[in-house]
């Protein structure tokens, strides 16, 4: 029952409003009293949302989307074929288009390329951040977000470095996207390819960003093989994604191909190891025939020479890995990782050992928007100095308002090393003798899925 649902989340609004009035001043930046995103509905909730609380014909709801989704304006009064009644009510009732954003704290745009790099301040005062591409052939590709923070605690990752926070709800995902793809629609120009690349793991807040995959499928227009689902390499979510109705194109951040190198920068690797990864990849491709790409930050000494590209080339042989494509991009230096970034030459030569010896295709990847801090994670580690504020109290009912009711996940809660190392056990990771907290937290929190 749809309907009953939105009156949930309608009433979920108006307890918000009373919440908001009740919280302390300057602890909770939720929206003012009375505000309502309807960019948060998809399709049919907008339908029944029109109908059912705004007492207005079902066309009325095409029309708005058309305005919004076809024409890039999200302000009432420009409306120009809606009544002039019905756009001062809608004003007055406090609705808004978008409204899970907060506010942009910090935006940077390239001179080389034009990238758009954003953080974005969301209701309860987490930073997020996300990048707009413009590619001389025509794309637009947008980079989001779809956790505060990270809990994967990849060594050589700004995000990782900072920690998580919390997920991201799916409309605060979706707003990411919708808001570029408004400016470009304004522009006469479209947003082309959505890519799941910017702040978190995709795969460990499952749920909401498939939702808002969907959304930014069927609302942006965004083909679904132009969505690309990056991840550390979550194998639970890999056996989903196989077999979800929503074809988008998988990424997968390798780095490494034997099992203490990778484990080294990255702790998932010790719950789901190279051999427990490839056969999901393996797997994925047999149920969806689709190619799998593979993402490989080239690291200085690390795994940027021919012997690396050997390594790479013979683990995806001895799985079968079918249609491949690895993207090699050099290393974005960040403070907490002592590692540098390897030259032109080294990625090009890499690429080649996979191509001719064998047939893996693979490209060196240009670094976007070099002249900004445009690598994951880094605006915010340069605005804050640290990690992002933790969620505030109440954040959960944030959550509520713009999910219809699904609650946002809360910060995990602050466990011992003793509790750390019998919640490990108790899942299986491996972990050894001189494990030190952040590292079992880390290995914890990257077993989320
Ligand atoms: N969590 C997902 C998606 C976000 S990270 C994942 O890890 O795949 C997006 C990509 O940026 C990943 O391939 C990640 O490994 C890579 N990345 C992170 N920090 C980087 C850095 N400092 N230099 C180069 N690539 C980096
Ligand atoms: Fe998280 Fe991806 Fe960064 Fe690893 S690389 S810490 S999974 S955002």
């Amino acid at each position: 029952m749809r309907w009953m649902a939105l009156l949930s989340l309608v009433g979920a609004a108006r307890a918000l409003s009373s919440a908001v009035r009740v919280a302390r001043p300057g602890a909770l930046k939720l929206a003012p009293p009375g505000i309502f995103d309807v960019g948060s509905l998809d399709r049919q909730q907008l339908e029944t949302f029109v109908v059912d609380d705004l007492k207005q014909p079902k066309f009325r709801a095409k029309q708005l989307r058309e305005w919004i989704y076809d024409k890039g304006i999200d302000d009432f009064g420009n409306m120009t074929n809606l009544p002039a009644t019905w756009r001062d009510d809608m004003s007055r009732r406090g609705l808004t288009v978008g409204g899970t954003i907060a506010c942009l704290r910090e935006e940077q745009i390239s001179k080389k390329d034009g990238t758009v790099k954003r953080a974005y301040e969301l209701r309860d005062g987490s930073v997020i951040e996300s990048v707009l591409m413009p590619y001389q052939d025509g794309r637009r590709t947008a980079c989001i977000s779809s956790q505060a923070g990270c809990g994967m605690g990849c060594t050589f990752c700004a995000t990782g470095q900072m920690g998580f926070t919390r997920h991201l709800t799916s409309a605060e995902i979706f707003e990411q996207a919708s808001r570029f793809s408004r400016e470009l629609k304004r522009r006469g120009e479209r947003l082309s390819n959505v890519v799941f690349m910017g702040m978190g793991e995709p795969l460990a807040n499952y749920d909401s960003v498939l939702t808002a995959a969907r959304r930014i499928n069927d609302e942006l227009g965004v083909g679904a093989r132009h969505i690309t689902i990056s991840t550390v390499g979550l194998v639970g979510g890999i056996e989903k994604l196989a077999d979800d109705s929503l074809q988008v194109t998988l990424a997968v951040s390798l780095h490494q191909a034997d099992d203490a190198a990778r484990s080294a920068i990255m702790p998932v690797n010790l719950r789901y190891d190279l051999e427990a990864l490839l056969a999901s990849i393996n797997n994925y491709q047999k149920k969806t025939k689709r190619r799998v790409t593979f993402e490989w930050a080239a690291i200085a000494g690390e795994n940027d020479d021919a012997n690396a590209a050997r390594k790479l080339g013979r683990l995806l042989k001895r799985h079968a890995v079918k249609d491949a494509h690895v993207n090699v991009i050099p290393l974005n230096p960040t403070a907490g990782f002592a590692g540098r970034k390897s030259t032109n030459g080294n990625v090009d030569s890499f690429c080649r050992t996979l191509e001719d010896e064998f047939g893996i295709s693979a490209t060196p990847r240009v670094r976007r928007g070099i002249d900004i801090d445009a690598g994951c994670g880094q605006l915010t580690t340069a605005l804050e100095g640290a990690r992002p504020p933790p969620a505030a109290p109440g954040s959960e009912l944030a959550g509520e308002i713009y999910e219809g009711g699904i609650a946002s996940a809360a910060s995990p809660p602050k466990l011992t090393i003793a509790e750390l190392k019998a919640e490990l056990t108790r899942r299986g990771v491996k972990f050894g003798a001189r494990d030190r907290k952040p590292a079992l937290r880390a290995m914890l929190e990257s077993n989320s899925v």
